[in-house]
């Protein structure tokens, strides 16, 4: 990954080369920001800069010993964590050396991906992907040795949000720790402050933007143009995605479809106050991966927050698809907004219940009777109208 393929602000790459001619690498750097920003390709390019043989003042040369090393992510200087997890198909594998060249080609397909992408991309069973302690105890043993053949010895980790509380408490060990002066940690999060305070006050910090819609316009032509079809809708995907460029590769490979069909089958569910329908529904939810659980329950909030929008008759406002505008209007022409916003404080327990790893089939069901009760309300209510 070089600059040059990243329509990210150009001060920013500016800061990066800056830092980097001038040699002043901070120990530790944070690029952090929304999910579907340029912070993980930066890094990358980053990191590139740092150890070729040629650069120019704009970029790494791209051919040189180490940006060919780099570009098929077996440089012996540059270490990569991210979250793994035990897979159908492959044996746990802590440190994530045997899922190198999966990420390699997941970073190929999806530059701009997520948690829940690279979950996906794994096909991990119910576990959840997480940084385990051994990936970080792996990293202090690496640190030690003596850069091989390069001027920094960078370690990248990737969504360090998803550390293991040992793991986090390990790297912190690290970090408070001298090392020597060419050793970089680079740290790419969405969510920062699920950090540990002490980490995060350790960190350079870098804030990288969502995209504007000329930089999505090209990072669609240039990343996702195997996925366009002769029906895809450029100018409408760049709109819907607001920046975000893993939101804009979910709209054009429709994995959001899924869960939208979901959504609305439970909310019919739901409103006919069918139980045995709901039971199946229940079981549906709970043979989804974790990460994919809460991430319906995000889709969920989100469209609730679209309902909200319809009944301000703000339509023009709305971010959805046509077949989920359907829905949002039913839906908004029945619900008021203290009922959207108690809906919206039961998902959002329903997710941190989730998150704490309570039985989903049980957070489920109660999320979906408490639903129930509210169009049971809503009915009556109109039976009396
Ligand atoms: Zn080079």
């Amino acid at each position: 990954m070089y600059f040059a393929d990243i329509p990210a602000p150009d001060h920013l790459k500016k800061r990066l080369l800056y830092m980097a001619q001038q040699k002043q690498v901070p120990h530790a750097h944070l690029f952090w920001g929304p999910v579907g920003n340029a912070a993980l390709p930066l890094a990358l390019a980053f990191t590139t800069y740092l150890n070729c043989h040629q650069p120019s003042p704009e970029d790494a040369c791209g051919t040189c010993k180490s940006c060919l090393q780099l570009r098929k992510l077996t440089h012996p200087d540059v270490k990569f964590i991210f979250p793994t997890a035990t897979t159908t198909n492959k044996t746990p594998d802590t440190s994530g050396k045997q899922l190198l060249p999966a990420w390699s080609a997941f970073l190929g397909e999806q530059p701009y991906g997520h948690f829940l992408d690279w979950s996906n991309y794994l096909g991990t069973t119910k576990s959840q992907p997480l940084i385990t302690k051994a990936a970080i105890t792996d990293l202090t043993q690496y640190i030690m040795l003596n850069a091989f053949e390069s001027s920094y010895k960078v370690n990248l980790i990737w969504l360090p949000e998803y550390m293991h509380p040992a793991a986090a408490h390990a790297l912190l060990k690290i970090l408070e720790e001298p090392t020597a002066a060419q050793v970089v940690f680079l740290l790419i999060s969405h969510s920062p402050e699920n950090l540990l305070g002490t980490i995060r006050s350790r960190l350079q910090q870098m804030y990288i933007p969502p995209f504007t819609d000329e930089a999505m316009q090209q990072i669609i032509t240039q990343h996702y143009q195997q996925q366009l079809t002769d029906t895809t809708d450029v100018a409408t995907i760049v709109k819907l995605a607001a920046g975000n460029a893993q939101k804009a590769y979910q709209l054009i490979t429709d994995n959001q479809n899924d869960f939208m069909q979901h959504f609305v089958h439970w909310m019919r569910i739901c409103y006919a106050y069918d139980f045995s329908k709901l039971v199946a529904e229940v079981d549906a939810f709970q043979a989804y991966d974790k990460a994919t659980q809460k991430h319906f329950l995000m889709y969920s909030l989100w469209m609730l927050r679209q309902i909200w929008v319809a009944r301000l008759q703000v339509m023009q406002l709305l971010q959805v698809q046509q077949a989920e505008r359907e829905i949002i209007q039913k839906l908004g022409a029945i619900l008021d907004e203290e009922t959207i916003q108690q809906m919206n404080a039961w998902i959002q327990q329903a997710h941190f219940c989730i998150e704490r790893n309570l039985n989903a089939k049980i957070v489920f069901l109660n999320l979906s009777l408490k639903v129930t009760q509210v169009f049971k309300a809503v009915r009556q209510q109109q039976q009396t109208i």
